[in-house]
């Protein structure tokens, strides 16, 4: 009987808990469908993204940020985002992003770290970055830099470009397949890269960051 109460007692509050629960349920459908919009494409997850070389103004020891802008600073807003997969097309979490990049002008900050920064992939793989549009600058189109690490793993170095500028047919490493995909909306420019790292590779390195 005891058993009997205590359980009625239990199944009592279970049903004022109930509308409760389902909002709550509810609510967090919506979020995860938020969540999950993303998730992405795997077109060809056999073929890791492409390398590229880090060219001369790379510098080591960036701040840990997801924005770029400053007050003043001259240039187009951009909104980066992406994820970071293996091969096998699994997110990977905990990933090092670390961008750096050209100002408005086309010049690097070589003595700070202005456009530098580096950031970790959240639990499902994703980065995302403010910034502005890179400028030109002699021999060279319009490009992000970044170095994508996956834990434990070895450096990731490569090259982000623009769609539909025509100084990439001019830049001799301009490779299409490194083109971001832009999701501009009206008076927001945004894109999305998904970076493909091949985590077969055994070799193991320590973390940049
Ligand atoms: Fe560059």
């Amino acid at each position: 009987m005891a058993n009997h109460r205590t359980s009625r007692r239990d199944f009592l509050k279970l049903s004022a808990a109930v509308p409760a629960a389902l909002a709550l349920g509810a609510s967090d459908a919506r979020a995860q469908a938020v969540l999950l919009a993303p998730t992405p494409s795997c077109p060809d997850p056999s073929a890791p993204t492409p390398r590229q070389t880090a060219g001369p103004f790379y510098k080591p020891a960036s701040p840990r940020r997801g924005s770029f802008l400053e007050p003043g600073m001259k240039g187009t807003p951009i909104v980066l985002t992406g994820t970071v997969l293996s091969t096998a097309c699994k997110p990977v979490t905990g990933a090092l992003v670390d961008f750096w990049q050209a100002d408005d002008a086309g010049v690097y900050d070589n003595a700070g770290y202005r456009l530098r920064g580096h950031q970790f992939t959240d639990d499902q793989g994703r980065y995302r970055l403010e910034t502005i549009v890179p400028g030109h600058y002699p021999g060279r189109t319009r490009h992000f830099h970044v170095n994508v690490q996956a834990p434990t793993r070895p450096v990731l170095t490569t090259q982000l470009y623009f769609p539909a500028d025509p100084a990439n047919q001019r830049d001799v490493i301009f490779r299409s397949d490194l083109l971001i995909k832009m999701t501009d909306a009206p008076g927001a420019r945004s894109g999305t890269f998904d970076f493909v790292l091949d985590l077969t590779n055994s070799r193991r390195s320590p973390r940049r960051s």
